[in-house]
């Protein structure tokens, strides 16, 4: 995963981050619950840096506001917020590349059993860990 991150402040003194991130995320086919190939995802974000939410609300709308308190930023949390708010909530494979064809799912038929365990999303999980 790639982040950039700017920490600057503005003609108005509100202080705020510019930042980027780019990674990619093999996610599980809704229809049957295989990985799909990683995907390419990004996102910009700028972040407003408040103190409280009555700050907030007065913030520009091109901000999204982080109420920061304690003076402390807590960054990891900022980062994972932007990173769920890019991941796709449902995706699938490409018809042709699913285990589950349509034709199944319209007749109701049952998929038939195959050889191959489960997979266990978790155990996905943790074959890309190994990866890196
Ligand atoms: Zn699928």
């Amino acid at each position: 995963m790639s982040i950039t991150l700017a920490f600057d402040i503005d003609t108005q003194r509100r202080s705020f981050i510019e930042g980027s991130i780019a990674f990619e995320a093999s996610l599980l086919c809704q229809r049957c619950l295989g990985p799909t190939e990683p995907e390419p995802l990004s996102s910009e974000f700028l972040l407003g840096l408040v103190t409280n939410d009555a700050l907030a609300s007065q913030l520009p709308g091109e901000y999204e506001p982080v109420v920061v308190e304690n003076e402390q930023l807590d960054l990891l949390s900022v980062i994972e917020d932007e990173v769920l708010l890019v991941l796709p909530q449902v995706v699938y494979h490409e018809e042709a590349d699913c285990a589950v064809s349509r034709d199944q799912l319209a007749s109701g038929v049952e998929p038939e059993a195959s050889d191959a365990p489960a997979v266990n999303p978790f155990s996905v999980l943790g074959t890309l860990k190994d990866k890196h």
